[in-house]
């Protein structure tokens, strides 16, 4: 059920639950979102440039309602790059996000990695980003509507946003839909696994990359990954599927040989590329 909601705008997919998708969803273009309660609204993700951060921001305070929370899904930088927008909201995230928000950002990687934003990732480098303030360690509600759930799959420290009340879910890059996924710090296995819990939180999953779906797109994600793990490292064993049409069909080798370099860390960068064969 891919819904074909308008980008780089807020939109209300359920009541006081917003989306912010940016078109496409390659690298480094991911989607974020905001859900209203009472006392403010907790924001789910910051991306990652100034230019898709501040619009993003302008919105969020065009709501007139204080901004308390973010909640960071994972730790790579297109999803937190704009934590600095939101100077005054908590920031939470597991432990492995807080831990990469720590360390120094490696700019020269995310400009060769990501050479569309070679010119922002400047700004952003002099900019920086927060630290996490409150550590999610275990299920917990932060608000009457907002649960977060630990997960891990697309990195070992992934979280899901739950907003039961009106059956959404945020699932971070646990979803990418319509694009390849990109898992050169995930584990194909257990990821694929872990979807099988994604399709039972809500009806309507918004996805860290691509427009909003469903259990149709969680499903052709998860074949697509036990098609990877099957594979086992040779990309031309990968059966055709609804995959063939997804952005950045390059990735499968990524995919498939991540396994072997799970343990890399933040400096996977000089591996996400390797070459096939
Ligand atoms: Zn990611």
């Amino acid at each position: 059920m891919a819904q074909s909601a308008p980008s780089r705008t807020l939109h209300e997919l359920a009541d006081g639950v917003y989306v912010w998708l940016q078109p496409g969803g390659e690298s480094g273009v991911s989607n974020a979102g905001v859900i209203v309660d009472d006392d403010g609204v907790t924001i789910v993700d910051t991306m990652m440039v100034r230019s898709q951060w501040e619009p993003f921001a302008e919105a969020v305070k065009a709501l007139d309602v204080p901004m308390r929370r973010i909640v960071l899904t994972h730790g790579h930088i297109d999803h937190v790059g704009g934590t600095k927008a939101f100077p005054h909201a908590g920031v939470f995230a597991s432990p492995q996000t807080s831990a990469v928000l720590d360390q120094h950002m490696p700019i020269d990687a995310y400009k060769t990695f990501m050479s569309a934003f070679e010119e922002e990732f400047d700004d952003l480098a002099e900019l920086g980003t927060r630290p996490a303030t409150h550590l999610i360690d275990g299920a917990a509600s932060l608000t009457p509507r907002v649960e977060v759930l630990p997960a891990s799959g697309h990195t070992e420290g992934d979280v899901i946003v739950l907003v039961a009340d009106a059956d959404v879910c945020f699932p971070g890059d646990l979803c990418f839909f319509g694009v390849t996924p990109l898992a050169f710090q995930g584990d194909p296995a257990k990821w694929a696994d872990m979807l099988e819990a994604v399709v039972d939180l809500a009806d309507t999953i918004v996805p860290g990359h691509g427009p909003v779906g469903g259990e149709r797109e969680v499903r052709e994600l998860q074949a697509y990954l036990r098609a990877c793990v099957d594979a086992k490292g040779d990309p031309s064993a990968i059966p055709p599927g609804p995959w063939d049409s997804w952005l950045e069909r390059e990735r499968p080798h990524a995919v498939c040989e991540c396994s072997s370099w799970k343990t890399s860390g933040r400096w996977w960068f000089v591996n996400a590329w390797p070459t096939p064969g």
